[in-house]
């Protein structure tokens, strides 16, 4: 049975990065022998370019057909005096509604070679591995009322509405429960639930939906307390689940541990099962590097793919269910950073500097 995949390489370094990601892919799919097929679409500037849209039609209904799509980064200063509703940036939001993308899982894992291009002391982030998992199509960010109004003395009101329902918390909840069985079995939950009603529900409902899962220990901590304790002692954090908002900054936070943004992959998961052989394998997804699209370094061989090849892994894990093939590729990567090999993001002195091409190549034939 094929398994399809939507390549959208978007703006910027995202053609150069997304060519190393094909590579990784046609490597382990030779190697396993699957049966991935791979088919490329305009998403972003490019697409408004070519066809005024940046999600053209064929390109959202390409994403719709297929069982997983790789995003590298949309977006540029050329594009910035855009009308909001076609700026490139809107189609990462309409394919994320399009699709019901409700779960945007960040890890946020310190690379031993890398260790110390982290801001941190090396004693307070060696060993971390956390996972963040956002809720990512409700909460503050979509609730109704939203907007500025005006009264009649001419001031100024703005809204913007913080709402959940159960289904939403239930099924986010459930996602970071079934993450971390195949973790280390913690999760912890972060609200406000001490000053908003409807986070209180979300403790409430992510303590409910915990019995289902016994397995796994729960905690509860207020939001502002996680953004201490992420800088104080990060390894006490193993999965962490929280709304849209809490989550789009506390997952930078996590990420600015590890050091360096060229380093760190996502996935956005939807509800849809992936199927193969009559099994579900994992859910259909998006998954997309953390950094942008780097306009200051583009076509110029010097981006680091390596975010955008663990964002294959995590395809491999949470889509396709071949956990062998994401570890090769994690592996790969390791030994790469063992031998020395740096892209110019990461490079300290007595490392080996090297392009785009060069450090895909090297972990392509890692995996061989
Ligand atoms: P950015 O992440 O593109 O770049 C920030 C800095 O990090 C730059 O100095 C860049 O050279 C460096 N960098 C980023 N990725 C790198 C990589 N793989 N290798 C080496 N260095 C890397 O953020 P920005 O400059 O704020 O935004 C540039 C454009 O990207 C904007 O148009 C923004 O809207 C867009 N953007 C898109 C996404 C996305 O597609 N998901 C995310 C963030 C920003």
């Amino acid at each position: 049975m094929t398994e399809k995949i939507a390549v959208f390489p978007g703006d910027g370094i995202g053609e150069e990065i997304a060519e190393e990601a094909i590579k990784i892919l046609d490597v382990v799919n030779h190697k396993y022998g699957f049966s991935i097929e791979i088919e490329k679409a305009l998403v972003g500037g490019v697409a408004y370019e070519k066809c005024g849209n940046p999600l053209p039609d064929d390109t959202l209904q390409l994403a719709i057909d297929s069982d997983a799509i790789l995003l590298a980064a949309v977006g540029g200063p050329q594009w910035e005096s855009l009308d909001y509703s076609v700026r490139p940036e809107r189609a990462l939001l309409g394919l994320r509604a399009k699709l019901d993308l409700f779960a945007n899982l960040r890890p946020a894992k310190i690379d031993p070679a890398l260790i110390d291009s982290s801001t941190l002391k090396r004693e307070v982030v060696e060993g971390i591995d956390i996972m963040v998992v956002r809720e990512l199509v409700g909460g503050i960010y979509f609730g109704e009322p939203k907007g500025v109004t005006k009264n009649k003395d001419g001031v100024e009101k703005g809204i913007n509405t913080l709402v959940y329902t159960t289904p939403e918390i239930e099924r986010i909840a459930r996602v970071a429960f079934e993450m971390a069985q195949i973790r280390n079995k913690r999760v912890c939950s972060v609200d406000k639930a001490n000053v908003l009603e409807s986070t209180e529900l979300w403790r409430r409902v992510v303590t409910e939906v915990h019995n289902d899962y016994k397995d796994v220990d729960l905690s509860h901590m207020y939001v502002d307390n996680c953004a201490m304790q992420l800088v104080r002692y990060p390894r006490q954090f193993d999965v962490i689940v929280t709304t849209n908002l809490f989550g789009d900054i506390l997952s930078d936070e996590a990420a600015m541990l590890t050091g360096s943004i060229g380093m760190l992959p996502s996935a956005s998961l939807g509800s849809e099962k992936h199927i193969r052989d009559n099994l579900d394998y994992g859910y259909k997804g998006m998954y997309e590097p953390v950094h942008g699209s780097a306009p200051d370094i583009a076509d110029q061989n010097k981006a680091n793919p390596i975010a955008i090849i663990l964002s294959v892994a995590m395809m491999m894990k949470y889509t396709f269910g071949y956990p062998d093939a994401a570890k090769d590729i994690e592996d790969a990567i390791q030994n790469v950073l063992n031998g020395g090999y740096r892209t110019q993001d990461i490079y300290t002195k007595g490392m080996k500097q090297v392009g785009t091409k060069e450090m895909g190549q090297l972990i392509a034939s890692s995996i061989k």
